[in-house]
């Protein structure tokens, strides 16, 4: 090691690492059991990606119709295209409405009905009676529900006394001999100064990994660090190929224009003018699962059926609409519009395009958050003392392709799960065992390397090859030939890592260092997701392969279980889908063709 830190050692029951919404709502449960809780987080809490999360969050509550969990049960498991874990799936389901009434009373500002219950809109693929007609599910805060969650999630906490390290930028997991997690190592980056937490349970709520592509949604700060962590410790990321574009980000910003804005009454058109979703999904239209509108809208441009002067994009509708209920309804959507496309809602069309939205791959995890490190003789088999949750976990709840809202009530569903095994597993104040004599070296060690690191090549300028590469590769439509090319460029971005140069040293405020921290963590991630994709021969959810465009569920109805060593070579193994549920009271749903 080239270089002595000053470390600062500190020792909770839990350590939760990330305070979106996930995070958060872990580390309100977790205090209110009495464990001693620590929230280490890179952004400040409310800065955190769930901030932005527009239309609603999914409870078969039924205020504004028909509804109920087994509704949206299925629906999950059919949106997943049976990847999904249907144990998990009807954990999700049931759980979801009394976590949003308990959002509820924790002073969540929900918009209302008139009769002042919860307002709830239809969202793609949520319907009632098993696809008989759409379901009005998304429970929503105007188009600010995640700021509307995160704020009261954030204000809870404090209620609560939690305590948070905020602008600490987590770096490594610490294991023992025995492949247990004993805490976590992380920077400060105010001063520069390394700190040690050590405790009984380690949970990561660090979010996806969005910006591993060119034009996405998610915020600058959704890099994947804790998936990368992971990948660090020997353990490994499952489904990394299912990656969802979500059909309307702003064209040229990728900012997103919700689902809720389609779920109002918005919809596509192309050049012609033509409603082209009557075509592909006649039932559900516009409001089809995302992978399905994003797959119609890629196929309209290719087909020369784009709005433009190079043919590249496609137009969501919204003037037709009642300028109050626009008003009152999609008021977000309406500034961001006018910002980043200079369009007025109430007049003119918004030009959109698929953009990089949401990752259902993650850490693997059962449905009491606890992650997994599958073996051939357990593929179930459990970590000791590691939890992953929210957008970096993968449940799993979302299998092959997310329905809208089905994140935010993952988020607050399993960071409450989260917090209920902690509470079953940890003995509040129980002693610690002595730490491994080295414990934190190899966190050091890559910190050293990557601040000392001399190549040629910036930070941005790898992130953009990275960034190009995955966009070019791994997007809406996949191909044989573009996979294995794709897999050779990760794979010899990889090893080009080498080539990094860092100019400034320093530990305190230094973006460039935590930028290629970033960078490094990207990468890891990018292989999985392209090396898992090349593999899977078939049509699934949000994979889909031109030369294989049907699904198979006779070799493929099973989760890609994604290892990267520390020479950067990936391999795969196999894990089965869970067709089981929790209780007697669910039924589990067989695979059948899906349409919309
Ligand atoms: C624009 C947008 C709109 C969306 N709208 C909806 C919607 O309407 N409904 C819905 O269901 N879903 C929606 N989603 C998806 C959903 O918002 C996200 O999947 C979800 O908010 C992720 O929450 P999270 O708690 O897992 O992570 P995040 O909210 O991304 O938080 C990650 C946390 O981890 C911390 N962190 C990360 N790395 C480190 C590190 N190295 N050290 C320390 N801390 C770290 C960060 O500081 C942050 O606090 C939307 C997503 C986007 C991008």
């Amino acid at each position: 090691m080239t270089q002595s830190y000053k470390i600062v050692d500190h020792t909770y029951d839990v350590i939760v690492v990330g305070a979106g919404g996930a995070g958060l709502r872990a580390t309100l449960g977790m205090t209110a059991a009495g464990l001693k809780t620590a929230c280490v987080t890179k952004v400040f809490p409310t800065r955190s990606h769930t901030v932005a999360a527009q239309g609603g969050i999914g409870a078969s509550l039924g205020n504004m119709g028909d509804d109920n969990w087994r509704y949206h049960m299925y629906d999950t498991v059919k949106g997943s295209d049976w990847l999904g874990d249907q144990d998990a799936i009807e954990y999700l389901c049931r759980n979801a409405v009394p976590a949003v009434y308990e959002l509820e009373h924790f002073g969540v500002p929900f918009s209302r009905t008139e009769d002042g219950k919860i307002y709830q809109r239809p969202f793609g693929g949520h319907t009632q009676r098993y696809g008989e007609a759409m379901a009005k599910r998304a429970c929503a805060a105007a188009d600010r529900t995640g700021h509307a969650i995160l704020h009261t999630l954030y204000q809870q906490c404090l209620k609560h006394k939690a305590e948070f390290f905020v602008e600490y930028f987590a770096l490594d997991l610490i294991m023992d001999e025995e492949g247990a997690c004993r805490g976590v190592m992380a920077l400060n980056m105010e001063d520069g100064v390394i700190h040690r937490f050590r405790a009984h349970m380690v949970v990561l709520a660090t979010g996806g990994y969005g910006r591993a592509y060119f034009s996405c949604t998610s915020a600058h700060t959704c890099t994947g660090d804790g998936n990368a962590m992971v990948l660090r410790a020997g353990l490994p990321l499952q489904d990394m190929e299912f990656v969802q574009f979500h059909p309307t980000g702003i064209y040229g910003s990728g900012c997103l224009i919700t689902e809720g804005a389609r779920g109002e009454g918005g919809y596509l058109t192309n050049s012609a003018g033509e409603r082209f979703m009557e075509r592909y999904a006649p039932s559900a239209k516009d409001l089809a699962s995302r992978d399905v509108v994003s797959r119609a809208m890629t196929v309209e441009i290719n087909e020369g059926r784009g709005v433009g002067a190079a043919g590249d994009h496609i137009m969501l509708h919204l003037e037709h609409l009642d300028a109050a209920t626009l008003h009152e309804r999609l008021p977000g959507i309406s500034e961001t519009a006018k910002i980043f496309a200079g369009v007025e809602v109430t007049k003119e069309p918004i030009p959109v395009l698929p953009t990089v939205h949401y990752n259902m791959g993650g850490i693997p995890t059962n449905y009491m958050a606890e992650v997994i490190r599958p073996s051939e003789a357990n593929p179930d088999a459990v970590v000791p003392g590691l939890m992953a949750i929210g957008e970096a976990a993968c449940v799993s709840v979302h299998g092959a392709n997310r329905l809208g809202t089905n994140s935010l009530i993952d988020l607050v569903v399993f960071g409450r799960a989260a917090a209920h095994r902690a509470a079953d597993v940890v003995k509040p104040g129980a002693p610690h065992k002595p730490l491994p004599a080295n414990a934190g070296d190899n966190a050091l060690a890559r910190l050293d390397r990557i601040r000392n690191a001399k190549g040629g090549s910036t930070t941005a300028s790898l992130r953009d090859k990275l960034q190009r590469t995955m966009q070019a590769h791994a997007a809406v439509f996949r191909n044989s030939k573009l996979l294995s090319e794709g897999v050779e460029k990760v794979n010899g971005l990889a090893k080009g890592l080498d080539d990094l140069g860092i100019t400034d040293r320093s530990l305190i405020w230094n973006s460039d260092l935590i930028e290629a921290l970033e960078l490094d963590n990207l990468i890891g991630q990018a292989q999985a997701t392209m090396v898992s994709g090349e593999a899977r021969k078939e049509s699934r959810g949000a994979h889909a392969h031109d030369d294989f465009p049907d699904r198979d569920d006779v070799t493929w109805m099973k989760h890609s279980v994604a290892w990267v060593d520390e020479k950067s070579n990936v391999s795969l193994t196999y894990r089965p889908v869970h067709m089981y549920t929790l209780t007697e009271e669910a039924e589990v749903f067989p695979p059948k063709a899906r349409v919309y």
